[in-house]
């Protein structure tokens, strides 16, 4: 039976391949995301049972319209994914307002992402349902507030689990670590870049999108159910070499 999935930030890169693995096993799909011509041509590509909904995933109003897109009265896989780091510049020192601005735009990308879309769909989660958050290896590689917010993403995904768990919904967080072919890192990463972050991989290679859709693929699977409350993290090695 086909399952309804929903993937913010399913436009691009890992979003994009976590879209794409659900819609080849013949699931309904929404993708979200805030540039139209992006998305459209994206649900384009994956097939006929992918449908674009625009939304800026930090604003209210956009997202409480989501439900409204959905092809049934229920939702069986949410993938919380939208996100990045919102600035790679951090402000300089004594700049209080731009500190905040720059505070604000992580923790509302990353975070607040994922808090409003889980809730506007909350009355749709049923017994069985997965609800996965795309996390970061950045929490434990003092990242500041790109690191604090997905940081605070892996605590909030804990308390769903325990306040969902009776409902049969599992919470979980799979933490990517360096995954090329993204939007993440601009069209033009600083010399250098790719090499070192491959360097601190044990297996000596870039993570592709389709290595974190594989793991949330599994952690919506019913080989997955006893497990929540988890963070699964997807880096090659690297966390364990900084
Ligand atoms: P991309 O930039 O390719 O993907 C991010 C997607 O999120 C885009 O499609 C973007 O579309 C969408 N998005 C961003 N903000 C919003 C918003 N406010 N509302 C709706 N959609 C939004 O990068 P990745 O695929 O690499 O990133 C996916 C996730 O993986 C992110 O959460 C990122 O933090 C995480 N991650 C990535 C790593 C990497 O090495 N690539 C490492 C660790 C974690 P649009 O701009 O059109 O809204």
């Amino acid at each position: 039976m086909s399952r309804t999935v929903v993937v913010t930030g399913g436009g691009t890169g890992i979003g994009f391949a976590i879209a794409a693995a659900f819609a080849a096993a013949g699931d309904d799909v929404i993708i979200t995301g805030r540039r139209t011509d992006v998305l459209n041509e994206a649900a384009a590509k994956l097939g006929d049972n992918v449908v674009p909904f625009v939304c800026d995933a930090t604003n209210v109003s956009h997202v409480s319209k989501l439900p409204e897109y959905l092809p049934g009265s229920q939702v069986d896989v949410l993938v919380n994914n939208a996100g990045g780091v919102q600035g790679f510049q951090y402000p300089e020192t004594g700049d209080l307002r731009a500190l905040a601005e720059h505070w604000k735009a992580d923790l509302g990308a990353n975070l607040m992402t994922a808090v409003l879309t889980t809730h506007a769909l909350e009355k749709l989660f049923r017994s069985g349902s997965s609800v996965i958050h795309i996390g970061s290896f950045a929490t434990d590689r003092a990242q500041g507030s790109y690191g604090a917010a997905k940081a605070a993403l892996h605590s909030w995904s804990l308390y769903l689990a325990r306040v969902w768990g009776p409902r049969g919904i599992t919470s979980n967080v799979v933490a990517p670590g360096y995954i090329a072919d993204t939007e993440f890192f601009g069209p033009q990463p600083p010399p250098g870049f790719h090499e070192s972050r491959i360097g601190e991989t044990f297996l000596g290679k870039a993570g592709h999108p389709d290595d974190i859709a594989g793991a949330v693929y599994f952690l919506a699977s019913p080989a997955a159910r006893h497990i929540t409350g988890t963070v699964l993290h997807v880096n090659g090695g690297a966390l364990t070499t900084r």
